[in-house]
């Protein structure tokens, strides 16, 4: 007797980031853009307080909730960053990273059939996750030529009676588009007159640039008992590996993500929580750092793609460009497979990020300087390769 897959699980695509990256590494010498991850460690004093703590023996489970002092250390950075408060008794729960508790908010909220609201081209798990959860995924395109903002007159064509979630993601993977605050205020309104759930994800909230703030949906009047806050340390403070991410919400949110929490993970990891702390305490410096890093880098990789031909918005968040590789001729993955074997420079195809993304790929800034420019030299090479061609 074979082992049968449950069919909704059958039906998920891969993603398209796993197939690529399978190629890339089965080869040498390659320049990668590709990947959503910063090329920094750790900053040291974070690291540091995981050391000190395993020392000390905190090798335990911990709350199913978090670490007491994670949570307390969240609630004042929310409140200190996004203007919004939340009690750390029952208000905050700590995840392996916002994966989970992307997976966890949906899961608690969705009934079968229920229809949730997305912006593509947007990070991979959305739409999966609302499938697993269940639910039915509505993706509105947002476009290069509106900066890849959301619209609130694109979310109401969209509604429909089985409307319950709009999820959002600013500054966005993979466009790097932040949102405007008079739209963040429509986009509210809306949501209040239709009693819709919000779940913000908000990891890349510390990257915006230009000395541009940031404004998170769930600060706008009357949002706060009707958001799902959702954030982690991956991006900002270079802690992909340690698998934190936290969710903030009335206490009868959190109490139903925590169950399904309790059951299926128990709790994030002691050391990793320990971290975290430091992170939040003392981690802003190192992270102000990086970010003025990641700045220079943008401006260079953007002004040398649309020198080369490639329309390219300047991002204004996050750490990637989503460039217009139309003039090509060639579709995104069609680019990106001749682009990786003929030069061995990884970018990701835009279609990784739902259909909206064709005509696009993604390229990564969270490398060095050097591997930056190595990597624009032959994108231009293979650039004049296809005009001799065509
Ligand atoms: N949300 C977005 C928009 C992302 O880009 C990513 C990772 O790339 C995640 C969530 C997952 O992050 P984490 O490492 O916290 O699970």
């Amino acid at each position: 007797m074979s082992i049968r897959v449950a069919k909704h699980v059958e039906r998920l695509p891969r993603s398209g980031i796993r197939d690529f990256f399978e190629i890339v590494q089965g080869m040498s010498d390659v320049v990668s853009l590709g990947i959503g991850e910063p090329d920094f460690a750790t900053p040291w004093n974070i690291r540091e307080a995981a050391i000190y703590s395993l020392e000390r023996g905190k090798t335990g489970y911990t709350s199913n909730l978090g670490l007491p002092r994670l949570r307390r250390a969240i609630a004042n950075y929310v409140e200190r960053n996004f203007h919004v408060s939340y009690n750390p008794l029952n208000e905050i729960l700590v995840t392996v990273g916002v994966s989970e508790a992307i997976d966890l908010a949906l899961r608690a909220v969705l009934e079968p059939g229920d229809e949730v609201i997305y912006h593509e081209p947007c990070y991979v798990s959305y739409n999966p996750s609302v499938q697993l959860a269940h639910g039915v995924p509505v993706p509105i395109q947002t476009r290069a030529e509106d900066g890849f903002t959301l619209r609130a007159e694109e979310i109401e064509k969209a509604l429909s009676p089985r409307t319950r979630v709009l999820m959002m993601n600013f500054p966005t993977n993979p466009t790097g588009a932040t949102m405007p605050p008079d739209e963040l205020k429509k986009i509210a309104s809306l949501c209040r007159k239709h009693d819709l759930v919000v779940l913000t994800d908000e990891i890349y909230s510390e990257l915006t640039y230009d000395s541009q703030p940031h404004y998170s949906i769930a600060a706008y009047e009357g949002m706060r008992e009707r958001t799902i806050f959702l954030h982690g340390l991956s991006k900002a403070y270079a802690m992909t590996g340690w698998r934190i991410g936290f969710a903030c919400a009335p206490a009868e949110i959190i109490e139903a993500m925590m169950k399904i929490h309790q059951y299926s993970i128990l709790c994030a990891s002691i050391m990793s929580q320990e971290a975290a702390i430091e992170a939040l305490e003392r981690g802003e410096s190192a992270m102000i750092a990086m970010r003025r890093e990641y700045e220079l880098r943008r401006n260079y990789i953007c002004r040398e793609l649309n020198a080369m031909g490639f329309p390219t918005c300047m991002p204004k968040g996050a750490f990637y460009v989503f460039s217009d590789i139309r003039l090509s001729g060639l579709d995104s993955k069609t680019f990106s497979l001749r682009l990786l074997k003929e030069k061995k420079v990884a970018v990701v195809p835009g279609t990784a990020f739902g259909q909206a993304g064709e005509g696009f790929v993604r390229c990564s800034f969270a490398t060095s300087l050097n591997l930056i420019k190595l990597a624009l030299e032959r994108i231009s090479e293979f650039r004049s390769s296809l005009a001799k061609a065509a």
